[in-house]
């Protein structure tokens, strides 16, 4: 039981440091309880990991659907078409259009969730 002591202050999450302080001539059956300690650790770190990994993975697809959305979205920029904040054409210039529509300069784009019409 002495070949415990060292092993008391150390994190289970860094079991390789604990290995590493036994001497050894350590007996198996002598850290049993911590070696399953720590397999039980890692077991429980993979499956709340399946678990995240799901959730994003789900997360990735939702935002993919709603980007395909998005950019279905047809937007015709004429010679006529002006920018709705400053007034002048849009000509050539990147622009940005609203979910309601609305297009303007990427540089009029001051806040992307607020269309300037609205406000
Ligand atoms: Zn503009």
């Amino acid at each position: 039981m002495q070949s415990f002591l060292p092993l008391i202050n150390i994190p289970v999450s860094a079991p390789h440091q604990a290995i590493n302080l036994l001497p050894a001539n350590t007996q198996i059956r002598e850290i049993r309880v911590f070696l399953e300690s720590v397999l039980e650790e890692k077991a429980q770190r993979k499956r709340f990991d399946q678990v995240l990994k799901s959730l994003l993975q789900a997360e990735f697809l939702r935002v993919q659907e709603e980007r395909i959305f998005h950019q279905q979205v047809k937007c015709t920029i004429s010679d006529e078409k002006t920018c709705r904040v400053c007034k002048k054409k849009m000509g050539n210039s990147a622009f940005a259009r609203y979910p309601n529509g609305v297009v303007v300069h990427y540089f009029c784009c001051k806040d992307r969730g607020v269309c300037p019409t609205e406000q």
